[in-house]
């Protein structure tokens, strides 16, 4: 009995360590930290802030979007880090990175903002693939 308790300690522990989705639609509220809404309940979501700002887009308000990371309960969301690219949106059925793109330097980035090299302000540009082929 003591081995197969421990088992399902190690299982557990392998299950919360491993990156989960999570699917639903992106909620801004005003003045408030982005939430998912998640078959009508609000999950919260804790991320860096590489990620914050991805969320906070407001381009993405409404989106049908996709985390990776780790649910700590029903209602809380820890996302992987940036460099997991944990972020995508579905459109028409295919999941795709939310990316950044500059069409006057051909620079693509993850985080929202003006690019680093001209300034402009970059374009939401959802993709399938991160590598440019
Ligand atoms: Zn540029």
């Amino acid at each position: 009995m003591l081995r197969i308790l421990g088992f399902v300690a190690l299982a557990s522990v392998a299950f919360a360590q491993s990156p989960s989705p999570l699917r639903g639609k992106l909620i801004q509220p005003p003045d408030k930290d982005p939430v998912i809404e998640v078959n009508g309940r609000r999950v919260a979501i804790e991320a860096d802030e590489d990620t914050w700002q991805v969320l906070r887009d407001e381009r993405l308000a409404g989106a049908d979007v996709q985390l990776l990371g780790n649910a700590k309960d029903a209602d809380h969301f820890t996302v992987s880090g940036t460099y997991l690219h944990p972020v995508s949106v579905w459109r028409d059925g295919k999941r795709l990175y939310v990316t950044y793109w500059c069409d006057v330097c051909y620079i693509r980035t993850y985080v929202p903002g003006k690019c680093w090299c001209c300034q402009k302000y970059t374009l939401l540009d959802p993709r399938e693939e991160l590598d440019d082929r």
